[in-house]
């Protein structure tokens, strides 16, 4: 049970049913946002308190603030899902909890039990039900729960003032015209996380560090940008948003693990799990860029695929680097394996294939 008391302000002022349905029937990622946010506040004397729910609106913040100096931040992104019983669920949500409470203990920001995390954005999908969209379509309500430092002071220590919040917007299918593979180009120059660093927590910090590459892939054509490892420039790390996946001819599935500078995705260890059921063998461990690009070429990888809540699975085509490149799309097309972890996957999130593992959890 949680310990947080969470009073509810419901708002005045809510969006017409003909507006939200207009939202709804295209409502795109992170644009739209519901009625209502959950705020919360810390301070060392109080802990936790004043949770409340209340009509979604601006923030007003002190110029010197410290989270907009020091970046003192972090964040988590999980979603609703509506059953096509109506009922609503989120996925492993104490997951996102568990990693906000890791995030928090690297950013010296206070950690939210996790009873406590799962409580609030239960009660956001509660008061805000009528943004969940319906089952058909893959589209869902995605949460953005985040923590920072409020306080009003420019010195360099961790903040004694901290604003918990919990925001939603209604998500669309990821891909609208089915999912095709994406370009990616090797980031040769700019690195995302050392030894030591911020790569594990999900911190705002590592966005921003990953928006110029990204940015010049973008430039040069390409969809995206991958990272490699900070001391040897040789090892895959991830795609700054997503974790890979590597399918091979002989079913094997390998992605790299976790060394501390990759973000441990909820949809990572979901699929690890999914994929050991679905009969492949799975290996976590080191994978250099030039296994990768060798094993395209000699055909020993069939499909690269990559993973995150807001998209799911994004199949991957062509990899990218200074001097030449590879391409291991299937027909332009996602590859039959990840077409099935995929439709794995969003079968237990919809509600559409029995839930095996206990992943979903029922807010409504
Ligand atoms: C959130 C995130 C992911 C994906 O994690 P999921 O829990 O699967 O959504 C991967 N990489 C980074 C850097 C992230 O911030």
């Amino acid at each position: 049970m949680s310990a947080l008391d969470i009073a509810v302000h419901r708002s005045n002022d809510l969006v017409s049913d003909d507006r939200l349905a207009e939202i709804l029937a295209a409502p795109g990622f992170g644009t739209h946002f519901t009625d209502h946010m959950l705020t919360a506040e810390w301070t060392p004397e109080r802990g936790w308190h004043d949770a409340r729910i209340t009509a979604y609106g601006p923030l007003s913040l002190d110029p010197a603030t410290a989270v907009l100096h020091y970046a003192q931040e972090i964040f988590e992104g999980l979603k609703a899902y509506r059953h096509a019983d109506g009922s609503v669920w989120t996925f492993r949500p104490e997951m996102n909890g568990e990693r906000l409470a890791r995030s928090a203990r690297r950013l010296a920001l206070p950690q939210l039990p996790v009873e406590d995390f799962v409580a609030t954005v239960d009660e956001l999908v509660k008061v805000d039900e009528r943004w969940v969209p319906g089952a058909e379509g893959e589209m869902s309500l995605y949460l953005r729960p985040f923590m920072f430092a409020s306080e009003k002071f420019l010195g360099v220590r961790p903040s004694k003032h901290v604003t918990y919040m919990v925001i939603a917007s209604p998500a669309g299918a990821y891909f609208a015209r089915g999912i095709k593979p994406v370009s990616i180009l090797v980031s040769e120059h700019y690195t995302r996380a050392a030894t030591g660093g911020m790569g594990a927590a999900k911190t705002g910090g590592n966005y921003a560090a990953s928006l110029a590459p990204q940015q010049e892939a973008i430039d040069h054509g390409y969809d995206q940008v991958v990272f490699l490892d900070a001391l040897e420039r040789k090892y895959v790390e991830e795609l700054g948003g997503m974790n890979l996946y590597f399918v091979h001819d002989d079913g094997t599935i390998v992605t790299p693990e976790l060394t501390g500078t990759i973000l441990e995705g909820v949809t990572r260890g979901s699929i690890i799990e999914l994929a050991g059921v679905l009969g492949h063998k799975v290996e976590e461990r080191r994978f250099s860029i030039d296994e990768w690009r060798d094993g395209v070429t000699s055909g020993r990888i069939t499909e690269v695929f990559a993973c995150g809540t807001a998209a799911v699975i994004t199949p991957i085509g062509r990899l990218v680097w200074s001097d030449g490149e590879v391409d291991c799309s299937v027909d332009g097309d996602a590859g039959p394996v990840t077409q099935r972890i995929r439709q794995g996957l969003v079968d237990i999130q919809y509600g559409r294939a029995e839930d095996t593992f206990g992943w979903l959890h029922r807010v409504l």
